[in-house]
């Protein structure tokens, strides 16, 4: 695992822990290079997370196809490759709610939720891909939705 902050690639385990779903193993490491501690999720192989596509068809969870959904939203924005590791870890650590099957709409969902506090722009790039907006005015309906309220942010 390397380091989210220096990209060393040795570190600690300094604590390690199963989630309540027990699927999923929580361990704090401390990087060797610059004491940077951060936590990473591992899930039990054995027990794969099942995703319901929109067509009702399964298929396992994938977090390295998340990431790359993630990282095109975010392509060419001041979002640094750490940001996006943790958002992906964020949300892949609220998916152990699930035991088995999780809707892909679902996972849409949170991490939507999760870019609009990140970036407004890698918010809308995901959105315009996720939820396939029917026209024009459903795609300015969202935009003037996120104007709002990053302006309210700032307030
Ligand atoms: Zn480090």
């Amino acid at each position: 695992m390397r380091c989210p902050s220096c990209d060393h690639p040795e570190d600690r385990v300094i604590d390690s822990r199963p989630l309540e779903s027990s699927s999923v193993i929580r361990r704090r490491r401390l990087c060797v290079y610059c004491g940077k501690r951060f936590t990473t999720y591992e899930r039990v192989e054995s027990t794969p997370l099942m995703v319901i596509k929109s067509d009702n068809r399964r298929e396992p969870f994938n977090r390295a196809k998340m990431r790359e959904g993630v990282q095109r939203a975010c392509e060419k924005r001041p979002i640094s490759p750490a940001s996006v590791e943790k958002l992906i870890s964020e949300v892949e650590y609220d998916l152990q709610d699930f035991v088995l099957e999780v809707p892909s709409s679902d996972i849409g969902d949170r991490l939507l939720k999760k870019l609009l506090d990140l970036d407004p722009v890698a918010y809308v790039r995901f959105a315009s891909v996720y939820r396939q907006f029917k026209d024009l005015d459903d795609f300015y309906h969202e935009l003037t939705k996120v104007k709002r309220k990053s302006e309210a942010r700032k307030v």
